[in-house]
């Protein structure tokens, strides 16, 4: 079985998967479903100079995934930390 990219993500990846299931869900619905199409194509090549192009493609596109969650959870973070001051609102009229 192979370990889930992400970070400290102790699922396994579904049979044929590029990401759990969990992240699958964690991320924007177009994202994953790019990341599931990125791996069909590499999937699909037989030519071996080609293969290696989609798979260097798919661990870029799987990097900006972790990327791009990573990012929101410390946003969500910082925002737990230091509740955001709305922006404009110096309410002296
Ligand atoms: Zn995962």
């Amino acid at each position: 079985m192979t370990r889930c990219p992400f970070p400290n993500c102790p699922n396994d990846l579904p049979k044929g998967g590029v990401i759990c299931v969990d992240h699958y869900f964690a991320l924007e619905p177009a994202r994953a479903r790019f990341l599931n199409a990125a791996k069909v194509r590499l999937d699909r090549e037989t030519d071996p100079k080609l293969r290696a192009h989609l798979a260097e493609q798919l661990e870029g596109y799987i990097n900006a995934a972790i990327h791009s969650i990573s990012t929101e959870e410390a946003e969500s973070w910082r925002q737990r930390r230091w509740p955001a001051r709305k922006q404009g609102e110096t309410s002296v009229s």
